[in-house]
């Protein structure tokens, strides 16, 4: 007899596959204790065995999912690397613990201090550690970590999965992602929606509703479940599984197309790039180029900067893959949540507030001057070859920093002697200042880029990284809508052209808005790509501005958001 059970929805799309059961790792007993010498000596062995099977994973899930997939085992190597972990071990170890009791007692006391720490990311944090926890004792313990998956394509169903257990069942074989607990931000849900499948999360009791072989139908939209469906309910999954296949090939019909309204009005619509392995992804999407290349990557996690070849490489590389676009780089931006181990900085109480962006590059000239001559070598190297490259500076809020950019820019080129002619410069509006101050930054640049993820975190005092305060934020707010309308025209005042690359590009009912105001293009992640050119293909520039007028007549977000959704289509 089928059974319903509702969850959270955490990735959209519909399944309909027998069920797999991932059964928690096992750790067997430890047995007697040895001397704190011998506890010791186990424990560093488990601990490094830990760190270099992590550091295989991160290498692993790299080349699998990308870079972006991989650090979360790049920081769960670190925290098998930690030094104040392992002292607080020795000290338990020295007190006659054994070593799994030391392992669990000091993960203990370091998730107590990432929970204490009163930011909900490094709370969050706080439940990798147990995934590296239950891999030092399984290593302590000769238990095992392996995930028996399936062989046929299944949906996935877990009390909980693990970063590292999902990152080791083949992609091949998900049809859906299904756990007990876990919210849409956790990792199962991360990847469920990198690889384009159903996820449902909060599906109390499915672990014991479904067992291995069981037909289990996955809906990911609203997050429900049925467990064993009858031929009924098999049908309409089957009906949706149609709808799904057919949109996917209207979708696909689109790719060639330039982005552009009903009546022709063209907008660029590019992809923002933020590691190596999202070009390809980028290309097939169908996008224009680039309008974001989200230069950060090459920066963190290592002891030194990048030279100016690997630097040069990678642009070169991404010049190649659009060699008939726009692609625009952003010079680096770190600082506030993205601190550069090899730069020194005060301690910052309000990081996000600090030396990020443009203002660490200007405070460090010669890191910037770098940057710079491996963009001038890349656009050297790849000359008529590749895309045209423009240069964005971030999170610029006056003008004199953007004027400070330049002249570097400027002097390298002379070094160089490489001309300028051309090359576009632009900056990213990030700051409620800098949009207020648009029409003086545009006088100095070729193109304005509107930062929402930024943008909308200052302008609303609300923390991007924090979910409690995450809806204030809402790019459809009228107050946004006006002020983004605001920028449009006076970036166009003086011949900017402006486009958006925060998150808002990609959301098709906040897209025909931006359309509305004057975007000339949109830069978003690659897979929401087709859905935002079919929404644009599908309306007038007319409508895009008579839709945009409703919703600056609304009083709040989500009246404007409703109007906008309303669209013709
Ligand atoms: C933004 O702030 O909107 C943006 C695109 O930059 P990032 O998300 O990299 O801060
Ligand atoms: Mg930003």
């Amino acid at each position: 007899m089928s059974r319903h059970l509702t969850g959270r929805a955490a990735a959209p799309g519909v399944a309909l596959a027998p069920a797999a059961v991932i059964r928690p790792p096992t750790v067997s007993d430890d047995g007697e204790t040895g001397t704190p010498d011998e506890e010791r000596a186990r424990l560093d062995d488990a601990l490094q065995r830990a760190a270099e099977q992590l550091e295989e994973l991160a290498g692993h899930v790299n080349q699998e999912l990308g870079a972006d997939e991989a650090e979360i085992f790049e920081a769960h190597g670190a925290f098998a690397k930690d030094p104040e972990l392992a002292d607080r071990a020795h000290k338990a170890v020295v007190e006659g613990h054994s070593a799994a009791e030391a392992v669990t007692s000091a993960f203990e006391s370091f998730r107590a201090l990432l929970e204490a720490s009163g930011s909900d990311y490094l709370a969050a944090r706080a439940q990798d550690l147990d995934d590296v926890r239950d891999r030092v004792l399984a290593l302590l313990s000769g238990g095992t970590l392996e995930v028996q998956a399936p062989s046929e394509r299944s949906v996935i169903v877990a009390h909980e999965l693990s970063p590292s257990q999902t990152a080791t069942i083949p992609r091949a074989v998900i049809a859906a992602l299904v756990t007990e607990t876990g919210s849409p931000t956790s990792h199962a849900a991360i990847l469920a929606r990198s690889l384009g499948v159903p996820a449902v999360v909060g599906a109390t009791g499915i672990v014991d509703l479904a067992s291995d072989g069981v037909e289990l139908a996955v809906d990911g939209h609203e997050g429900v479940l049925i467990v064993d469906p009858d031929d009924e309910q098999r049908d309409q999954v089957q009906q949706r599984l149609d709808e799904d296949a057919r949109r996917r090939e209207e979708l696909e019909s689109l790719r060639e197309l330039p982005g552009a309204t009903a009546d022709g009005h063209r907008i660029e619509l590019a992809a923002n790039i933020g590691a190596e392995q999202d070009l390809a992804d980028a290309v097939d999407a169908g996008a224009e180029g680039s309008g974001l290349v989200r230069t950060e990557f090459l920066y963190l996690d290592r002891a030194a900067a990048p030279d100016i070849d690997e630097q040069a490489d990678f642009v070169s590389r991404v010049l190649r893959t659009f060699p008939d676009h726009r692609v625009v780089v952003r010079t680096l931006d770190v600082g506030a949540d993205k601190p550069l181990p090899f730069v020194d900085r005060e301690e910052e109480p309000n990081p996000a507030l600090g030396l990020r962006g443009i203002r660490l590059s200007l405070a460090r000239p010669s890191l910037f001057r770098d940057q710079l001559r491996a963009l001038l070598a890349a656009r050297a190297d790849v000359g008529e070859q590749g895309g045209r490259l423009a240069i964005m500076f971030p999170l610029v809020s006056v003008p004199d920093e953007l004027i400070e950019a330049r002249r570097h820019l400027v002097e390298v080129a002379a070094e160089q002697d490489h001309d300028l002619h051309g090359l576009e410069i632009g900056v990213m509006v990030e700051t409620p200042a800098a949009a207020l101050a648009a029409d003086r930054l545009a006088s100095h640049c070729d193109f304005l880029s509107i930062g929402t993820n930024d943008l909308l975190q200052y302008l609303f005092a609300a923390d991007r990284l924090l979910a409690s305060v995450s809806e204030l934020a809402d790019a459809c707010d009228p107050i946004v809508l006006r002020l983004l309308g605001d920028v449009a025209a006076a970036a166009h005042a003086h011949d900017a052209w402006v486009g958006v690359c925060g998150e808002a590009a990609s959301d098709p009912t906040t897209a025909v808005a931006l359309v509305g105001l004057g975007a000339d293009e949109l830069s978003m992640t690659r897979a929401a790509l087709p859905e935002v050119k079919a929404a644009l293909r599908g309306v007038t520039l007319t409508q895009c501005r008579d839709a945009l007028s409703a919703a600056l007549a609304q009083t709040d977000a989500e009246h404007a958001r409703d109007v906008l959704a309303s669209r013709p289509s």
